[in-house]
């Protein structure tokens, strides 16, 4: 079966009063850019309200609509990887449900992408219409405090609202990882991506399914999934404290020798003190290996191929490396058993 031109994804979560209008925006988006060379898949997330049944209503009345029922809320970030996985186009938009993110853009895109031959636009926010001061400034921290700890540069402002080439979503289906925060991910995967600068719009209906608390574990996701830096922080601490400690000895060897103490103190400072830089020192350690097991266990493919010359079989070689690098299960348990 040939790939459509185009795949729109979209992760829905309680969004029945937008979706009639979502479709239709879509819709006539992805007609004026490729015609009827084109799909939707609509991702419900475990949505309480009638969501599912628009979908199906949807699905019913335009055959390039696929709507996919998750078994339960799953969150953003896994709803739109069952929409990736399942997609089939050669250029893929995601797309958020709630209309903030103008589909119409996605002209001005293909354009970018084709002018830059680049594998990725993805669109930066200029301006955000309707969000709460709050929302604002919690998300412009948080973006610069995950830009400072991982090592992978993620691109500041910039949400899931993006268009890729259908390699570099291979690329990005590849990574195995359980605690999924996409934009890094993209970001990780390499390739040419290029910005998008536009505006944000409010949402069309209903108000944001990202708490604090659903924002907090994305933040976690990605400062985890991206970097073991908060695992070093204890190894600078133990330093820190050793040094302090070194200052102590010289205080309670004062204290002993001039007399001026209570009986037992210098004994119990000592312990305290001592015991707690050692414990720091071996946290630290502890983190140290922790976090490269960590990345370890993940299974990240260790490179990928961006270019084969000469050969008709081009994907199928891309598939094949990407699978060859990763151990098989099988051969995991037998190392176990060897050992
Ligand atoms: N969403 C989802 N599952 C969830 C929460 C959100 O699929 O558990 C979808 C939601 O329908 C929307 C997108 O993710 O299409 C972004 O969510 P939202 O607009 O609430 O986030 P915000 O724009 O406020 O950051
Ligand atoms: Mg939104």
């Amino acid at each position: 079966m040939p790939r459509p031109a185009l795949s729109v994804v979209i992760p829905c979560y309680n969004e029945e009063a937008t979706l009639p209008l979502l479709h239709a925006r879509v819709a006539a988006a992805a007609r004026g850019v490729v015609g009827d060379d084109h799909e939707i898949v609509l991702v419900n997330d475990g949505s309480r309200d009638d969501s599912w049944r628009v979908m199906q209503m949807l699905a019913a009345a335009d055959p390039r609509v696929v709507a996919v029922n998750l078994s339960r809320n799953h969150g953003h970030q896994l709803a739109l990887t069952a929409g990736l996985d399942l997609c089939a186009g050669e250029q893929i938009l995601i797309i958020d449900a709630d209309l903030q993110d103008p589909p119409e853009l996605v002209a001005e895109m293909r354009a970018t992408m084709s002018r830059e031959q680049a594998d990725v636009v993805y669109a930066v926010r200029r301006k955000r219409e309707g969000e709460t001061l709050f929302k604002k400034a919690t998300a412009a921290a948080f973006y610069r405090v995950l830009d400072r700890v991982t090592d992978t540069p993620i691109p500041l402002d910039t949400g899931d609202f993006r268009l890729m080439t259908r390699r570099a979503l291979d690329a990005l289906l590849s990574l195995p990882e359980q605690a999924r925060f996409i934009r890094g991910m993209v970001a990780w995967v390499g390739f040419r991506q290029v910005p998008f600068p536009y505006d944000r719009a409010e949402r069309h209906a209903g108000e944001t399914n990202y708490p604090l608390g659903k924002m907090v574990r994305l933040a976690l996701d990605a400062v985890t999934g991206f970097s073991t830096a908060p695992l070093r922080w204890a190894s600078h601490l133990s330093v820190m404290l050793a040094g302090c400690s070194v200052l102590l000895l010289f205080y309670i060897a004062y204290g002993y020798f001039s007399g001026a103490r209570v009986q037992g103190w210098t004994s119990t400072m000592l312990v305290v003190v001592v015991l707690s830089a050692i414990q720091m020192f071996v946290l630290g350690m502890i983190g140290e290996y922790l976090g490269r097991l960590y990345i370890e266990s993940k299974r990240r493919p260790l490179y990928l191929v961006a270019d084969i010359a000469g050969t008709a079989h081009g994907r199928a070689t891309l598939g094949f490396q990407a699978e060859a690098t990763r151990i098989p299960d099988d051969q995991v348990a037998s190392a176990a058993l060897a050992e």
